[in-house]
């Protein structure tokens, strides 16, 4: 196979075959913009009248398109479809006892209410983190997690949580130019550690996010004591953000009532916004930060019982 390369009028599509000459090409251009599925350049460039003179595609670079089980999760290249994220992570919690799938169920439950078949078959893992949209689905579920993602350039390989410090902007993240999102581990949870993922949406089929979360916890040993809480929303900020300061004043703390009260006075002062927030509904989304959190709090306490 040998390196492709298209050159139009304003465009030049180029497609490498090896992680080396990709590394190489996004150093030699920096501001190309690396394409799978195309469901966001796409319509950027026409509907939004974006131009970008160089497009690399890493459809053949085999490290970008793998698979790989860990001993801490499932590593997907980032160039791996949704449609064969939810077949893998599917496989998965089929497999696995319940206690360390609970991401892996949430980003299922993500999935089934993300985009129709026709876009989840050629969009990509990687093409939702980097577009950093902040009414991203996974983008919230990745970040409570604390899912890894590797990056790579010409310079070598970082790994990275993906935390409050990713998303340093709308639609910005703290990778570089000449860097490329190389793959996601996204963990197993450990026994009493829970996760939900919930997305409000004006319907239910194919359409995008008015308020969307992922919440976890984990308690100490044998308790019902919290020792982590991640709170993560979307569609709340020009990023995706996490709740921290509710997190931290929830750390250590029993979960019953008082707790549910606590939080929802916590989160209603953190997850503020103001009344010309862009994307309006702003009571509407303010009130499902504590919906959501509500359905957190009676899915743990199930679990617990
Ligand atoms: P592309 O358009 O190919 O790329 C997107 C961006 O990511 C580009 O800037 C590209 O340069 C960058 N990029 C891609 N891969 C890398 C990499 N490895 N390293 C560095 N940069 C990289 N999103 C949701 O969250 N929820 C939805 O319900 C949803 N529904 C949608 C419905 C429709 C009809 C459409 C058109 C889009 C929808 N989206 C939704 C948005 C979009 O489908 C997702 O963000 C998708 O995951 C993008 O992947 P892609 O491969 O198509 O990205």
């Amino acid at each position: 196979q040998k390196q492709l390369c298209f050159k139009g009028e304003r465009v030049t599509w180029i497609q490498p075959t090896t992680l080396k000459e990709l590394v190489a090409l996004k150093s030699q251009y920096p501001n190309a913009k690396l394409v799978v599925g195309n469901t966001e350049v796409g319509i950027e460039m026409r509907l939004k009248n974006m131009l970008y003179p160089v497009i690399i595609a890493p459809a053949w670079i085999s490290e970008m398109n793998a698979v790989q089980h860990t001993e801490t999760g499932v590593t997907f290249g980032a160039a791996c479809t949704l449609s064969l994220v939810e077949e893998v992570l599917r496989k998965a919690v089929a497999e696995l006892p319940p206690y360390k799938t609970e991401v892996f169920q949430a980003v299922l439950e993500q999935l089934r209410w993300f985009a129709g078949p026709q876009i989840r078959n050629v969009a990509a893992l990687g093409g939702n983190i980097m577009t950093a949209s902040p009414i991203s689905d996974l983008n919230p579920v990745l970040m409570a997690s604390e899912s890894k993602l590797t990056l790579v350039s010409n310079e070598g390989k970082r790994t990275i949580t993906m935390d409050e410090k990713f998303f340093t902007g709308y639609r910005k993240t703290t990778v570089k130019p000449e860097e490329i999102l190389l793959s996601v581990e996204i963990p197993y949870s450990k026994k009493g550690e829970y996760f939900s993922a919930f997305k409000q949406a004006s319907r239910r089929e194919d359409d995008i996010a008015i308020v969307t979360c992922g919440m976890r916890v984990l308690f100490q040993d044998g308790t019902k004591r919290i020792e982590k809480i991640k709170l993560s929303y979307g569609g709340m900020a020009p990023t995706t953000v996490l709740a921290l300061k509710t997190c931290q004043e929830l750390s250590g703390r029993d979960w019953n009532e008082k707790l549910l009260q606590d939080a929802c006075r916590l989160l209603a002062g953190e997850m503020d916004l103001s009344p010309s927030a862009p994307g309006g509904m702003v009571d509407f989304r303010r009130t499902l930060t504590l919906s959501f959190f509500f359905k957190f709090y009676l899915t743990v306490l199930q679990k617990l019982s």
